[in-house]
């Protein structure tokens, strides 16, 4: 039988670590169907001088919202992105009451909604043709005000009962776990109990607690003790969302947070990680500020990405902010937040140490996750564009912190096989044809952060489903992007 692309004399990495081996492969449909010396194609593709993977998996990202908004989600794919996990940190777009109002500055969703579970998510997502794959989380923050509003108290019996069965819901429908955003308004005013009693209700489907722990600085440790709890208590595997030790006092003490998760493990439990290569974080900016107590160290370390009122402030630090307008550091940033719509302002802060960056990438259980947000009217952290190039170019070619083999694995084969990818993450005849062809002595992220929509180069092809989406820095709209349910094809 004749395929409809063969791509030929490429160095392939399967995904699995293994070393590159020189061949061609096979594409039929939707599926690899030789991977080997291939016959004759439809289409042939000659890639000598190039390397094959399977497609890269972000294992997060808050892209909920923009597989409706960007559905041709050109800052994914041009990265070689096939498929990404969303619905992190919390902040998903299911459970959901068309045109209700859930959360100031919802970075998940963002506006209009039609839809009320994942099953009516997933089929408006389809009907919009997206470019990638999406695999969902059901998050907290929104099932919390969805049952409970914002308010900063216990949840009842009845709204506990009521946030468990969407739980159950969302997961019977094909989501592969629970998030949680701890850091955030409303998750932060649960307790322990509460999530475990949300997270248990994963276990029938082996699903997994997706975390942004309830501290990421002062109180890491106490916070990698809560992960492990609720975890071990809902009886399933647990995911440490960008793994960091936030401000400079803290830098280094992931190392500690390591040692625990390698206790718990030799205890039975299973515990991974992701990371985004980068020394900055970002967020919905009131989120992280007490108006009572502004902190004027943190301060003066935050950019801003989206200012609605006031655009001319995107791109610049809060320093800088602060000498132009004539304001104190925190009175600056408090104006910032005050503003009528200040509550959609997001932020980026440089809170991160790049030797933790390293350390936390030699860990083999650390898979990539850009975590990048989609609000493209600003000056989104570059991570939205750059994440998987910059762990190619930065960490495996010039610093050799990783090798290629395994940084490949850890963008596909290893988050696949946990985030329950069914069929991809290898190269393999059967596979579902998630390709990326990209040259590991030039591919580069170009994105900045004064200059963040930049597209990577170095990237030459890459294939979702069978079809091609972008080739040569051209996205081609095949649209070929499916939504996925958790271990199912
Ligand atoms: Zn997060």
């Amino acid at each position: 039988m004749t395929a409809d692309i063969t791509i030929r004399n490429a160095r392939i990495l399967d995904g699995t670590g293994a070393p590159a081996f020189g061949g061609d492969i096979a594409i039929t449909g939707d599926r690899i169907t030789r991977v080997g010396a291939a016959g004759p194609a439809t289409r042939e593709i000659d890639a000598r001088g190039l390397t094959l993977s399977p497609g890269f998996v972000d294992t997060h990202s808050h892209d909920d919202g923009a597989f409706l908004r960007y559905p041709g989600m050109e800052f994914k794919v041009a990265q070689g992105v096939t498929s990404e996990v969303s619905g992190n940190c919390g902040f998903s777009s299911i459970p959901n009451e068309p045109g209700r109002k859930y959360m100031p500055g919802d970075i998940a969703t963002g506006g209009q909604t039609n839809w009320t579970d994942l099953e009516s998510y997933f089929a408006a997502c389809m009907a919009a043709k997206p470019a990638i794959n999406n695999i969902m989380l059901v998050g907290h923050n929104r099932l919390r005000a969805s049952a409970v509003g914002l308010d900063k108290r216990a949840a009842t019996a009845d709204e506990l009962a009521e946030m468990r069965g969407e739980v159950a819901k969302a997961m019977e429908q094909g989501a592969c776990g629970f998030s949680t955003g701890l850091i955030y308004e409303p998750g932060r005013y649960s307790d322990t109990d509460e999530v475990v009693a949300l997270a248990a209700e994963c276990r029938p489907f082996e699903g997994i607690y997706a975390t942004h722990m309830r501290n990421e600085g002062d109180k890491l440790l106490d916070a990698v003790e809560e992960a492990l709890t609720i975890a071990k208590g809902a009886g399933i595997g647990l995911h440490i969302s960008h793994h960091k030790s936030a401000g400079k006092r803290n830098w280094g003490r992931i190392g500690q947070s390591f040692a625990r998760v390698d206790r718990a493990e030799a205890e039975g439990q299973k515990v991974t990680f992701d990371v985004y290569p980068y020394t900055a974080g970002s967020g919905p900016m009131w989120q992280y500020v007490n108006l009572d107590h502004i902190d004027p160290e943190w301060s003066a370390n935050v950019m801003i990405n989206s200012c609605p009122d006031d655009p001319t402030l995107e791109g610049k630090m809060m320093p800088e902010i602060a000498a132009e307008r004539g304001w104190e550091l925190t009175e600056a940033v408090r104006n910032v937040l005050t503003s009528p719509r200040g509550k959609q302002v997001v932020c980026t802060h440089f809170i991160i140490d790049e030797a933790d960056i390293e350390t936390n990438l030699r860990d083999p259980r650390v898979m990539i996750g850009s975590d990048g947000i989609p609000d493209l009217k600003g000056r989104p952290h570059p991570r939205l564009y750059g994440t998987m190039p910059r762990v190619l170019a930065k960490y495996v070619r010039e610093r050799g912190v990783l090798s290629l083999e395994e940084a490949v694995r850890r963008m596909t084969s290893l988050a696949c096989d946990r985030f329950g990818l069914a069929g991809r993450g290898r190269i393999q005849e059967g596979a579902f044809a998630d390709l990326v062809l990209f040259d590991p002595a030039t591919v580069q992220d170009t994105a900045t952060y004064p200059d963040p929509k930049q597209e990577p180069v170095g990237i030459d092809l890459v294939v979702v489903n069978g079809q091609v989406a972008v080739e040569k820095g051209k996205h081609t709209g095949a649209g070929s992007g499916r939504m996925l349910r958790y271990r199912r094809e």
